[in-house]
C-alpha cells in the first residue's frame, strides 16, 4: 500500500512538473453522463468515459474555487465513491491531493470514471439536488484530466423520470437530447445546468436569443418582466456597442426568504430571488436590479476584466486588485441602466446614490483597507466574514460603485459633456477584450480612463484606490449641479455601537463597532447583556433613548457566565444620513 503510494507520488510529481509533455494527447474524447436515480438523496451521479489516453497514468482534478465568487469551497470535498474502470476491470486509484485523483492506466486507452456528488447546499454557487428539480454549478460536478483545460468534452444528462427539461447556455448537440457540447473547460465550467420543471420564458431583444428559466413558483408576470428586462439589456448593449453572445440564460431560483444572490457566468447568470418579490414596487425594483446587475457582468468582468481573472488556475485563489472594478462599477450600472429605462422615477435613483454614499462614509473599516486592499484580501475577508469584519474591512462592491459615479462626474466635466464613464468602459472593452484578447492590468484600466478624465490619476488612485483618505464627494457631484444634504446633522443622539441578538430575555454581543461606547467601556462580543442600570433590557436602543451622549449608564453583563458590570459613557451616534 505505501510502496504503491510512493510510486503514484513519484509518478503524480512528474506529471505535474511536466504536464504539457506527458499529457499533451490532442485526441483525448471525453463524455460525461449525468445522472439523478435518487435525487431525494441528493446524490448526482456522474460517468465520465475518456478515450485516447497514452500515458501509464491519468490524474484527474476539481476546481477549487467557481469563478465570480472569491473563495476557496473545496468542491471535492463532496465527492464519494469514485471509481475507475477498464472493460469491467477495476483500475487503482489514488487520492494524491485534496481535489486530486491517479488512475493507474498501463496499455490501457479508454476508462470509464464513476462518481457520487452530494448536492444539498442551496446557493448559486453550489450544486442542489432534491426531488423538485436539480442545479449543477459545473466546478463541483466535473473533475477533469490535469492539464486538459483546453479540452472539449460532451454532457449527456438523464433527468430524474419526471421531469422534462434540461436548461443550460452549452450548445446542444443536433440529434442527442439533453446532450451538450463544451469546446473546453473554461466554457463548461462558466455553464451552469438547471433540470427539472422549471417555467420557460423565450424573447428576443436585438440578436441575441434570451432565455430566463424559473425554478419555484412566484407572483411573477411574464409579460412585464420580459418588457422590462428588454428595456434594460437594450440600455446595457448600447454602451458596449455589441452583445457578444448570440444567446443567453438567465436561471432564476423562487424561495421562501427575501434574498437577491446572484453569480455571473459567460452567456448566463443564475439568481436567488423571493418568490414573493414581483409585485411590490420596491422589491421588483430590486428584482430589476440583481437581473441588470448578472448581465452587466457579461461585458465588464467576464470579458473586460482584470488580467488574472481568465484564463483561470482552478487550483488557488486567483489575486486581483481589481475586484472594485469588476463589482463596484456593475454596482454603479446596475443603478445606472435601470434608471435609463425610465421605467422609475429619478428621485429613486438619486435615493439609491444617496444611500450608497452614506453606507461608504458610515463604514468603520473605512479607515483601516483601501479597495484594492480589500480586493486583493476578497478571499480571507469579504468572504470570511466574521464579528471583525465591519471594523476592519470595506465593501468593495459599494465603495467601487462610489468611485465609477465620481469617475463618471469627472469624465463628463472634462469634456464638456463629450464623454462619459460609457465611453472609457467601451474604450477598453474593444481594446483588451477584442483586440488583445486578454485581462488589463491595474495601470492600463487608469491609463484607459485617463483617456478620458484628461488629467492624470495618480494623485486619485493614491489617496482613494491604494489609499484610505475620505472623499470630497461635494466636489464631483457640484459638476452635476448636486450637493450632499446630511439628514442627521445637528441631531445629538447616544451611540451605544453593537448588535445584538435576543437570548433567553437577555441580549447577546455578536458585533461591536470599533470606538463606539460599549466598545470603548470594554463590553466584548459574545456578552450577554443582563440588564441596564438594574432594569432588564429587550432593546438597547430604547433603553438609551432618553439619555444625551455625555450621560453615563451601569451596564450589567454575563461573560462566559459569570457576571460583569461596566460603566458606559454615551457617545454621540456619528453615523451621516445623506440624500443628494
Ligand atoms: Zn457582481
Amino acid at each position: 500500500m505505501l510502496n504503491k503510494f510512493k510510486f503514484f507520488l513519484f509518478f503524480y510529481l512528474l506529471v505535474t512538473a511536466f504536464p504539457c509533455k506527458i499529457l499533451a494527447t490532442p485526441r483525448m474524447s471525453i463524455v460525461y453522463t449525468v445522472s439523478f436515480p435518487s435525487p431525494e438523496t441528493h446524490e448526482i451521479q456522474v460517468k465520465m468515459a475518456v478515450t485516447g489516453i497514452h500515458q501509464s497514468h491519468l490524474l484527474l482534478k476539481m476546481p477549487v474555487w467557481i469563478p465570480g465568487s472569491y473563495l476557496i469551497r473545496e468542491f471535492s470535498k463532496s465527492v464519494e465513491m469514485l471509481t475507475a474502470e477498464h472493460e469491467d476491470q477495476n483500475l487503482q486509484v489514488h487520492k494524491v491531493a485534496k481535489n486530486e485523483w491517479a488512475v493507474y492506466t498501463p496499455h490501457i486507452h479508454t476508462v470509464i470514471i464513476k462518481y457520487t456528488v452530494y448536492a444539498f447546499e442551496r446557493s448559486v454557487q453550489n450544486s442542489f439536488a432534491d426531488i423538485s428539480h436539480a442545479f449543477l454549478s459545473n466546478p463541483g460536478i466535473f473533475i477533469y484530466p490535469s492539464g486538459m483545460l483546453t479540452t472539449a468534452s460532451i454532457v449527456h444528462v438523464l433527468p430524474y423520470k419526471n421531469w422534462t427539461t434540461v436548461s443550460t447556455s452549452l450548445a446542444p448537440i443536433k440529434g442527442d437530447s439533453n446532450t451538450f457540447f463544451a469546446p473546453n473547460y473554461n466554457v463548461l465550467f462558466d455553464s451552469p445546468f438547471e433540470i427539472g420543471n422549471q417555467d420557460l420564458i423565450n424573447f428576443k431583444v436585438k440578436n441575441t436569443n434570451y432565455q430566463m428559466v424559473i425554478y419555484g413558483s412566484g407572483n411573477y408576470n411574464k409579460q412585464r418582466m420580459v418588457k422590462d428586462l428588454t428595456r434594460v439589456i437594450e440600455k446595457q448593449t448600447e454602451i458596449f456597442g455589441e452583445n457578444p453572445n448570440r444567446n443567453y440564460l438567465f436561471i432564476l431560483h423562487n424561495y421562501q426568504q427575501l434574498t437577491g444572490d446572484g453569480l455571473e457566468h459567460l452567456n448566463s447568470s443564475v439568481v436567488e430571488l423571493s418568490r414573493d418579490m414581483f409585485t411590490d414596487s420596491t422589491l421588483y425594483h430590486i428584482f430589476l436590479n440583481v437581473m441588470a446587475h448578472e448581465h452587466f457582468h457579461l461585458w465588464n468582468g467576464k470579458r473586460l476584466r482584470p488580467i488574472a481573472l481568465g484564463p483561470f488556475n482552478y487550483d488557488r485563489e486567483n489575486y486581483t486588485s481589481e475586484l472594485w472594478i469588476v463589482e463596484g462599477f456593475t454596482r454603479y450600472y446596475e443603478n445606472t441602466t435601470v434608471n435609463r429605462t425610465k421605467l422609475f422615477s429619478v428621485n429613486y435613483y438619486l435615493h439609491e446614490l444617496s444611500q450608497n454614499i452614506s453606507f461608504v462614509v458610515n463604514q468603520s473599516g473605512r479607515p483601516y483597507e483601501s479597495l484594492a486592499e480589500a480586493s486583493f484580501d476578497a478571499w480571507i475577508k469579504l468572504y470570511r466574514h466574521n464579528e471583525n469584519s465591519a471594523n476592519s474591512t470595506i465593501n468593495y462592491y459599494n465603495q467601487g460603485a462610489l468611485i465609477a459615479m465620481l469617475l463618471d462626474l469627472e469624465i463628463i466635466h472634462d469634456s464638456h459633456g463629450a464623454y462619459r464613464l460609457d465611453d472609457a468602459m467601451r474604450y477598453m472593452y474593444d481594446l483588451y477584450e477584442k483586440k488583445r484578447h486578454r485581462g488589463y492590468t491595474d495601470l492600463e484600466f487608469r491609463t484607459g480612463t485617463e483617456k478620458f478624465t484628461n488629467r492624470n490619476l495618480s494623485k486619485f488612485y493614491k489617496n482613494y484606490i491604494n489609499g484610505t483618505l475620505p472623499i470630497d464627494i461635494d466636489h464631483y457631484l457640484n459638476f452635476a449641479g448636486y450637493k450632499l444634504v446630511d439628514e442627521n446633522a445637528g441631531t445629538n443622539n447616544p451611540w451605544v455601537g453593537t448588535y445584538t441578538e435576543p437570548i433567553n430575555g437577555n441580549l447577546k454581543i455578536t458585533e461591536m463597532v470599533r470606538n463606539s461606547s460599549f466598545y470603548q467601556a470594554g463590553l466584548n462580543v459574545n456578552d450577554i447583556i443582563t440588564g441596564i442600570d438594574n432594569s432588564p433590557v429587550i432593546d438597547l436602543s430604547a433603553a438609551v433613548k432618553n439619555k444625551k451622549p455625555g450621560d453615563v449608564i451601569g451596564v450589567s453583563a454575563l461573560r462566559d457566565g459569570l457576571p460583569m458590570t461596566f460603566k458606559v459613557k454615551l457617545l454621540r451616534r456619528p453615523y451621516v444620513q445623506y440624500h443628494i
